[in-house]
């Protein structure tokens, strides 16, 4: 069984990086805008300490980062941060994504509620959920599921916003994922990402259930995510696209795991950036920082994205990995993907 931990592999793919023109229309960017957490996952794999991103921080880092087309604020947990109104704020032309372990419900409530009176563009709040009760709080700690189905059902009443609920799968919650998936859309969510395990998890045991146990149960998988309407209830067209989209990635992440290689080749570096709360640059989250974008211009620090990214090649050969984030604008910006989620066809 492999796992998708930054993993390397002898079978090279060859990445060509899109024109400038798309590069700007499709950037996808994580701003990690600070590493306090108030859990200690075990599936955890992001460091954690008292750094936390200054608005005028992050003020600087927008202009930097020119207008992504997608914003996923990362952490630690983004609602520990005082100004996460405000930081999203800075990001008006931007599809913005905020995940949450959902621990503090009625403050989580109240300010989802002020970001999504004033973001005109699409606003995702993710709930992080990895299971029922028992095996949840195992993974993510005593109360930790109560506090989360709490915020969700508080933001479900919320308007203007898509909600959805992230499970993180692995050995610990794959026996009982089927069930929890019929739970979670029994709770109405708009739709259920389930995200296979990446990283090193603080807890060593974790792991990736076998490639056969997720083939296996492929169908019934992708079945419950057909039900969902992923936020396009009233777009017949999109929603149709939505659903062939989510049953392509599921697809795709098990061809990747399969083949140990990238079956969409990755856009790192030239459509994914990692930005830390210390504003360390990144071209995902696997890979190392290569500077800090507070103190260096986007295009110094893409040249030595290239240069890393070729090094690590030239070193450990072709990174796969399926993390979800980055696959979403891999996928639609490769022309047989694109071919293939609007034909229905299964790679
Ligand atoms: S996975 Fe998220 S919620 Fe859990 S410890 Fe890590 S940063 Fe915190
Ligand atoms: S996102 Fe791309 S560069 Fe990063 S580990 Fe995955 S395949 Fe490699």
């Amino acid at each position: 069984m492999t796992s998708p931990k930054n993993s390397s592999s002898s079978r090279s793919v060859r990445r060509v990086p899109l024109p400038r023109f798309f590069q700007k229309r499709f950037r996808h960017v994580i701003l990690h805008i600070t590493e306090r957490c108030n859990l200690q996952c075990k599936s955890c794999f992001v460091r954690k300490s008292t750094q936390e991103l200054s608005l005028e921080d992050a003020r600087l880092l927008a202009g930097k980062l020119g207008r992504p087309r997608w914003l996923d604020i990362g952490g630690g947990e983004p609602f520990l941060h005082p100004q996460l109104p405000e930081i999203c704020s800075l990001f008006p032309d931007s599809d913005i994504t905020i995940p949450t372990n959902g621990q503090d419900p009625e403050y989580i409530e109240t300010t989802v509620s002020t970001i999504a009176q004033k973001h005109r563009k699409p606003l995702t709040i993710a709930v992080s959920l990895d299971g029922f009760e028992e095996t949840n709080d195992c993974i993510r700690g005593s109360g930790s599921f109560a506090r989360g189905l709490e915020s969700f059902q508080r933001l479900r009443a919320l308007p203007g916003i898509t909600l959805k609920v992230n499970t993180v799968v692995c050995n610990a919650n794959a026996n009982s994922l089927l069930d929890f998936m019929a739970f979670i859309r029994a709770e109405e969510a708009d739709y259920h990402s389930l995200l296979l395990l990446r990283g090193q998890p603080e807890d060593r045991s974790l792991a990736l259930p076998p490639l056969e146990f997720l083939k296996e149960n492929s169908s019934a998988i992708l079945k419950r995510l057909a039900s969902y309407h992923y936020g396009s209830k009233r777009n017949p067209l999109l929603h149709s696209l939505k659903k062939r989209y989510q049953r392509y990635l599921w697809t795709v992440s098990l061809r990747t795991l399969e083949e140990e290689r990238c079956f969409v080749p990755c856009q790192a570096p030239w459509l994914h950036r990692v930005v830390y709360a210390d504003g360390r640059l990144s071209m995902c989250e696997l890979m190392p920082a290569s500077g800090n974008l507070l103190e260096e211009s986007m295009e110094t620090l893409e040249k030595e994205m290239e240069k890393a990214l070729k090094n690590q090649e030239a070193k450990y050969g072709s990174c796969f990995c399926t993390h979800n984030c980055n696959m979403a604008e891999n996928i639609m910006t490769h022309p047989p993907s694109i071919l293939s989620v609007i034909l229905g066809i299964r790679p």
